[in-house]
């Protein structure tokens, strides 16, 4: 097989150039980084469960007309998607608080907001993706108003979407992270979803127990993380029928059989 081109290698995922032009290849890799890379870890088949998780999603969210980068799954860890240019902002959308509100604001962990709530932050590890207001974004040219629109717009398409998904399957989606990305037609360019959506970027709580069911086992050590992702797998029906086998076994079973 012929080496591909390495684009961009993140803390959760290289990019390689696609076959054709305008496409790249996501692979999925088991790093897992917090608190900026401050601290870091393996979580064994995660980029399995991550691929096939942000896969469903994407798909869906492609069947009720929210347009985005994802064009097929090619194996355990690679997705082909469409290059764009990322917009450099992280889009949070929360509706219980948690994580950085909660400390920010004091509010305390598990207190319904009263609305939807989008937060921006900028997209710079250097500067630990730092929050920043709109007035930012159009301060230094990040959007424009337009693109902001659109991005609240499909944001809150995306939450409506997804704590659907999340609530028919017993989960409360607490809050989640969103990218953007631009593609170019000479000077015009369209805004589609980029990135994944999968238990790394997402806040997913079972609606019963309040058990957290997302990176957040990893971030504060409550060990039982790929047991996790694969619950959030097993209950999107994403794993196969009467077998809850280690998502690895998954894995090897696959490669044997040459898929
Ligand atoms: P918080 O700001 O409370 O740490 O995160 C809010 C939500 O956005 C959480 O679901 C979290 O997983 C997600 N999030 C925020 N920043 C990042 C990031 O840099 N990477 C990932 N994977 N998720 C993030």
């Amino acid at each position: 097989m012929s080496r591909r081109r390495q684009i961009y290698e993140g803390k959760a995922k290289i990019l390689y150039e696609g076959p054709e032009p305008g496409t790249i290849i996501q692979y999925f890799k088991d790093d897992a980084t917090a608190f900026n890379a401050q601290k870091k870890g393996t979580i064994n088949g995660k980029g399995v469960l991550n691929n096939r998780i942000s896969e469903h999603i994407f798909t869906r969210l492609n069947h009720i007309g929210v347009p985005n980068h994802f064009i097929r799954r090619l194996n355990m860890r690679e997705q082909l998607v469409r290059q764009v240019e990322i917009v450099p902002i992280e889009v949070i959308v929360r509706n219980v608080a948690a994580g950085t509100l909660s400390k920010r604001l004091g509010i305390e962990e598990g207190t319904p907001l009263p609305r939807t709530l989008i937060e921006y932050c900028l997209k710079d590890d250097a500067l630990g993706d730092p929050l920043i207001a709109e007035e930012h974004i159009a301060c230094f040219g990040w959007a424009s108003q337009e693109e902001m629109n659109e991005i609240a717009d499909m944001a809150i398409r995306v939450n409506d979407f997804m704590s659907g998904l999340f609530s028919a399957i017993n989960i409360r989606l607490i809050d989640f992270k969103l990218e953007f990305g631009r593609i170019w037609d000479g000077d015009f360019s369209r805004l589609i979803l980029a990135d994944e959506i999968s238990p790394d970027g997402c806040r997913l709580w079972d609606m019963d127990s309040n058990e957290k069911l997302d990176k957040d086992r990893f971030r504060r050590d409550l060990g039982g993380e790929v047991e996790a992702y694969q619950e959030v797998a097993r209950r999107l029906g994403l794993l196969p029928e009467g077998d809850e086998n280690e998502v690895l076994d998954l894995e090897q079973h696959r490669k044997k059989r040459g898929k």
